[in-house]
């Protein structure tokens, strides 16, 4: 996932630290110096690092710090502090034009997930009530037309397009028409990429932005290309100027750096972030989320919010009682465990659970279909009062459970220990928390 393997490293570093009582300079210098390395690994540019380290060294081995009763905990507070402000502090949000249509370019070299995040974008925005309309504007890749039609029909999205023979500027003025008269209120025109950068791509471009005059240029960059996402954002703001980046495929083997760099090289924030090829892989880009998550603080908040999209609000309540009772049993939990399927892969959400983002035994602990199946058995084979009483399941009825399912006693004590930590965290961060709705209009 994302960042793992910086996450990982972060975490040992901090763990060090937090179990010293007292922590000096030389303490300090030493874990910053594991943080450099960290980040430096991580494809985080040369420059950015440099200053990073500075900001938070600085911070970091104040007295107010050395002298806290729990330094280490300050340091972590100071590098997540610091690593959101690097990523750009607070969510940067789509602005919505007040004379609608608000018109967003999007624009990005061949391959980064231009088309693909078209499709997302105008779905996300559908989701939040607006009325988005597409723009075929790539009339060169000959199937991208045809890809943003297919996307729009599978979306249930209206897709503009006048084949391939037509300027794209024309393409692009026909349509905001089109989007008036037909009170659409979320214009995104996908544009034609290139292999690389190059005076044609970019003339095009402009020639777009000064016809369409676009409320925001969003520039589409492949997170899995590291530092070249970067070099490709520095010079797409240079040359035409853009409002914002998708950084695509974060959840592919990325190392991250380009997450952390985009905003500091370029001074435009990342809006948006790509994670996977389904057209509900999108998510806003939250900075401090993000640092969380790298610092395996966990991002209750995401995890939250697609609780918010993919639980039965009925079941919710009825969980939420639960909880309040301290009634959560091992039925709910199986419950919990078929709702949490739905919201996507476990390795993504064991991330945003706090503390679990950098722990190596869940990490090799993939919970697949076929350990869900073998879930289910265990459970099935407990009789409704172990069910609801799991601390009377002894050795005699572990046995039992466990040749009922066909498993192993083993299997069965890790069973418990899980449901053991899912109730912990669910009490945790309060079962309210994940039932209430959350804010609604933001894009
Ligand atoms: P374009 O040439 O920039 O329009 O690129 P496409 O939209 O055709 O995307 C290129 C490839 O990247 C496609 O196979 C997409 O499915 C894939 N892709 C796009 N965004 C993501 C993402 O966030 N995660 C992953 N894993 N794949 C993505």
């Amino acid at each position: 996932a994302v960042f793992s393997s910086l996450a990982e490293k972060l975490q040992e570093t901090f763990k060090k630290l937090k179990n010293k009582g007292k922590l000096t300079e030389a303490d300090v210098g030493e874990a910053m110096r594991e943080v450099r390395v960290a980040l430096l690994e991580a494809d985080v540019s040369f420059k950015v690092v440099k200053e990073f380290i500075g900001k938070v060294k600085e911070r970091a081995v104040g007295q107010e710090v050395l002298e806290s009763l729990t330094p280490g905990q300050q340091v972590i507070k100071i590098v997540h502090e610091e690593l959101t402000a690097l990523m750009g502090s607070s969510q940067s949000k789509i602005v919505v034009s007040s004379k609608p249509p608000t018109v967003l370019m999007l624009v990005g070299l061949q391959g980064a997930g231009k088309t693909t995040s078209g499709g997302k974008l105008a779905n996300y925005l559908k989701k939040q009530g607006r009325q988005p309309l597409l723009v075929a504007g790539d009339i060169y890749r000959p199937a991208a037309v045809k890809q943003l039609q297919v996307l729009g029909e599978q979306l249930g999205i209206p897709v503009f397009s006048l084949g391939t023979q037509v300027s794209p500027v024309e393409i692009a003025r026909q349509a905001l028409d089109h989007a008036v008269a037909r009170g659409y209120d979320m214009v995104i025109i996908d544009t034609a990429g290139r292999l690389h950068i190059n005076e044609e791509l970019m003339g095009e471009l402009k020639n777009i932005k000064a016809t369409v005059k676009p409320h925001e240029i969003l520039l589409v960059v492949d997170a899995m290309t590291g530092q070249d996402a970067v070099n490709v954002a520095e010079a797409f703001n240079h040359e035409l100027g853009i409002d914002g980046v998708i950084l695509t495929k974060l959840d592919g083997d990325t190392r991250g750096g380009a997450a952390l760099s985009v905003k500091s090289v370029t001074g435009r924030p990342i809006k948006f972030a790509g994670m996977g090829e389904k057209l509900d892989a999108l998510e806003p880009f939250y900075p401090d989320r993000m640092a969380s998550r790298i610092l395996g603080m966990g991002d209750v908040l995401t995890l939250i919010e697609k609780a918010q999209a993919n639980f039965d609000t009925q079941k919710a309540k009825e969980m939420e009682e639960k909880l309040r009772k301290a009634e959560f049993t091992l039925e709910d939990f199986l419950d919990q465990l078929q709702q949490f399927k739905k919201m996507g892969s476990f390795q993504d959400l064991l991330g945003m659970i706090p503390g679990m983002g950098g722990n190596k035994k869940l990490k090799d602990l993939q919970v697949d279909e076929k350990e869900f199946v073998r879930m289910e058995a265990m459970i099935q084979s407990m009789t409704p009062q172990e069910r609801r009483h799991p601390e009377i399941i002894n050795g005699s009825r572990k046995q039992r459970i466990a040749t009922g399912s066909g498993t192993r006693v083993q299997d069965i004590n890790k069973l418990l220990k899980q449901f053991l930590e899912t109730k912990k965290m669910l009490k945790q961060f309060g079962g309210s928390a994940m039932m209430k709705k959350g804010k609604k209009g933001k894009l």
